[in-house]
């Protein structure tokens, strides 16, 4: 991984740690609400199944009673009239009290041999048109005589002989051995007409009416049998009234004529296009309830619709989602924006902090420098006065002055008169390199004669010392360069070697190929650490006490400048004890025109190092 990315991620810690909670607490809410909308709807679900089936079971138990009630009215008397039948079933208000049923009838139980004196008896009580049908010889006949209302569908099935058909003689069957209500399967009503678009599938309710009281057995039952009170039914007619909240609009209702869903065996769907279907990820809600109508066992399928789920659940989820994603971000950035914050005024303040240290340093370096300025200062003028005052006492004393001792003393102030003007002369080179005045006047040199003549300056401070300085250039090596500059180099060098060569002997070497000369100065002395030979070239550096060698820590900063300037390179080979060896690369040609004209660096490049 990135380090950037890394850093960023380690500085974010506690706002990415912040968003994970807030995006866990949220993935957590979420999920319990929808877990708990999950188990409102599927309570909300059950109830409505629960309301819509017994809406049903106490709607069929209704008609069933209703139908045992008619059976009273032909228990009550011998012979029902068709006006007495009529004036009966307009008292129920069947369609108002009873929506969804067709009608209430009476079916007569007839024997072939009674069967022409019936036809005769329905004619006479005045409906002419009165037949049995289907045609046909049968052993027993159960022919439609009453019909309420008399509407245009129910006429249609007066005279139909209904145990003529199986469904139907099935469920006679069933009421005449029971002696109880008994509904049939599904059938296709009489009363549905070519018209009708969607036919729709009808059952009957059938209660047997006996002569007399009712008998005990089976057979006697069969033997009193007047014939069947008896109620049709249209499905959707009677689904339709009953009305139970979410029927039709979010819960679909599958009616099956059996113990069982089974296929065929449909006797109501409310569905018109297909089958129903829950949105993606939610459990489809389905159930079955088996209710008993008549004897008949149904089954009842409710399915949920998707508008079921929709309604008011998304708007729940969301409001949770997006309020939790919304506090996890303002979270986010308001943590985020705190360790920003902290993270600013930190680095303002590192920043505060090393711009102080600096400054202090810089301080103490030039209290430090001032010091020992004024020290090295000092010491020459000193000595300086010393030397004016012997002279002035001479020249006071009666007598001739003594020539030689004038002459020693004169020597004496010209020596420190020099060193106070070299020592002058190298802070103000150092004020020159740090501003870029410093101006080269390039000329064509012999650097070995340069060398001699400049070692040769040095011959009564060495003989004072006691050291003897060689130099060995046995070829004459040419170039341009800038004569001052390059005595100053000399001088630095050879001056250096000197003070901290422990008196032993100093070889200067000059050397040159085509392109570049070499100077070598080589003592013997003291010798520089490795962790301070890269740092002495450094403005005021120093590696040694000053109260064992005096000095501004100038010399060598200046030196490697001015090597710089005239394009060249200077580097320091040495061990503690065993002296060292400064090498100056110089190219004969001088620097380039950028050189000369280039701003001298305030502070060096770190030198080579050997
Ligand atoms: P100064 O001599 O005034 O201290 P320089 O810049 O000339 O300043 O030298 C910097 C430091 O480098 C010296 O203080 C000394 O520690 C070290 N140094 C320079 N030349 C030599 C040398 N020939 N042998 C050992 N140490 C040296």
């Amino acid at each position: 991984m990135p380090s950037r990315l890394l850093s960023h991620l380690r500085r974010n810690a506690a706002a990415y740690c912040a968003m994970l909670v807030g995006l866990l607490v949220t993935g957590f809410a979420a999920s319990y609400v929808q877990r708990d909308l999950r188990e409102r709807q599927e309570r909300r679900f059950e109830e409505a199944v629960h309301d819509g089936a017994e809406r049903l079971q106490q709607r069929l138990d209704t008609y069933q009673a209703m139908l045992l009630g008619t059976r009273g009215l032909f228990s009550s008397s011998q012979r029902v009239e068709r006006d007495e039948f009529h004036a009966y079933v307009e008292s129920l208000e069947l369609y108002r009290r009873y929506p969804g049923i067709q009608g209430i009838g009476f079916a007569q139980w007839l024997r072939p041999w009674e069967r022409q004196a019936h036809v005769d008896e329905v004619h006479a009580s005045g409906l002419p048109d009165y037949h049995l049908w289907p045609e046909g010889e049968r052993p027993e006949y159960t022919a439609v005589v009453f019909l309420e209302p008399m509407d245009e569908r129910n006429q249609r099935a007066l005279g139909f002989d209904m145990f003529s058909e199986p469904i139907r003689q099935q469920a006679m069957q069933r009421a005449l051995e029971t002696g109880l209500p008994a509904a049939s399967d599904r059938v296709r009503l009489v009363q549905e007409t070519e018209q009708d678009v969607r036919p729709q599938a009808g059952f009957l309710i059938y209660v047997p009416v006996y002569r007399g009281p009712e008998p005990a057995t089976p057979e006697a039952r069969r033997g009193a049998l007047r014939g069947f009170v008896y109620a049709p039914f249209r499905m959707g007619d009677l689904v339709r009234g009953l009305s139970f909240p979410g029927f039709g609009r979010t819960i679909d209702l599958d009616i099956y004529d059996g113990a069982e869903a089974r296929a065929g065996e449909e006797l109501y769907s409310s569905r018109q296009d297909g089958l129903a279907w829950a949105p993606r990820g939610q459990k489809n809600l389905r159930q079955e309830v088996t209710l008993s109508v008549a004897g008949a066992p149904w089954t009842l399928v409710f399915t949920a619709r998707p508008s079921f789920f929709s309604k008011g659940t998304s708007g729940q989820l969301a409001t949770v989602v997006g309020g939790g994603l919304l506090v996890t971000l303002l979270l986010f950035l308001i943590i985020r924006a705190e360790v920003n914050g902290r993270a600013a005024a930190e680095a303002a303040s590192a920043e505060q902090c090393r711009l102080t240290h600096e400054a202090q340093a810089a301080v103490r370096v030039r209290d430090e420098f001032l010091s020992v300025a004024a020290h090295e200062l000092r010491t020459p003028l000193t000595s300086l006065k010393l030397q004016l005052q012997l002279l002035y006492r001479q020249l006071r004393q009666p007598g001739p002055p003594d020539r030689t001792r004038m002459e020693r003393g004169m020597d004496s102030c010209e020596r420190q008169a020099t060193r106070l003007s070299q020592l002058v002369d190298s802070l103000l080179d150092v004020s020159r390199l740090s501003t870029g005045r410093l101006e080269l006047h390039l000329e064509p040199l012999e650097l070995g004669e340069v060398t001699r003549e400049l070692v040769h300056r040095f011959e009564t401070e060495a003989r004072a010392a006691g050291v003897e300085v060689t130099v060995d250039s046995p070829q004459p090596v040419h170039g341009r360069w800038d004569r001052l500059r390059l005595e100053q180099v000399l001088t630095n060098l050879v001056s250096n070697a000197l003070k901290y060569g422990r008196g032993a002997p100093v070889d200067v070497r000059v050397r040159g190929d085509e392109a570049q000369a070499v100077l070598e100065v080589m003592d013997r002395g003291i010798g520089i650490a490795p962790e301070d030979a890269r740092r002495i070239f450094g403005r005021f550096e120093r590696a040694v006490s000053s109260r064992h060698y005096g000095g501004l820590g100038l010399g060598l900063f200046i030196t490697h400048q001015l090597v710089e300037a005239l394009g060249g390179e200077i580097s320091v080979d040495s061990r503690p004890g065993e002296g060292s060896t400064f090498t100056v690369l110089l190219p004969l040609t001088g620097p380039g025109d950028a050189s000369q004209a280039r701003d001298a660096p305030s502070e060096p490049p770190p030198p080579t190092l050997h």
